[in-house]
């Protein structure tokens, strides 16, 4: 998967705001809104596999992780990690533009629909 970045820091939305949670930034996004402020989502970032991934986040010891873009559902491989997350007992967020079909999310993850008019 292209990863733009993973991080640690506080969940600033949603009933989990003010929670530490692990961000991960998945490259792409299908949309280009006007007001959009993370550009740098659209191309830039590093391929890895999903083991990879699991054991970043796995370094940073926080259960609650938002799996983020960019847009996360314009990567056919998100739902295969989001799947490994709830496996290994992480509270999963996917903040979402709403123009993917959310069915695609397992259950058990938590979704955020941000929807871009
Ligand atoms: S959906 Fe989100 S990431 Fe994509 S262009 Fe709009 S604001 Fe930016």
């Amino acid at each position: 998967m292209k990863i733009n970045e993973i991080f640690k820091s506080i969940q600033g939305e949603t009933s989990y705001a003010g929670l530490p949670c692990i961000f991960i930034r998945i490259t792409g996004c299908n949309l280009r809104c006007s007001y959009c402020d993370t550009t740098y989502a659209y191309e830039e970032g590093t391929e890895m596999p999903i083991g990879s991934i699991l054991e970043r986040v796995a370094g940073f010891n926080i259960k609650l992780v938002c799996v983020t873009g960019g847009e996360p559902l314009s990567d056919k491989d998100t739902p295969s990690l989001i799947e490994e997350l709830l496996g290994k007992n992480y509270t999963v967020l996917v903040e979402t533009n709403g123009s993917y079909d959310i069915r695609m999310i397992p259950q058990g993850a938590i979704k955020i629909m941000d929807i871009k008019c």
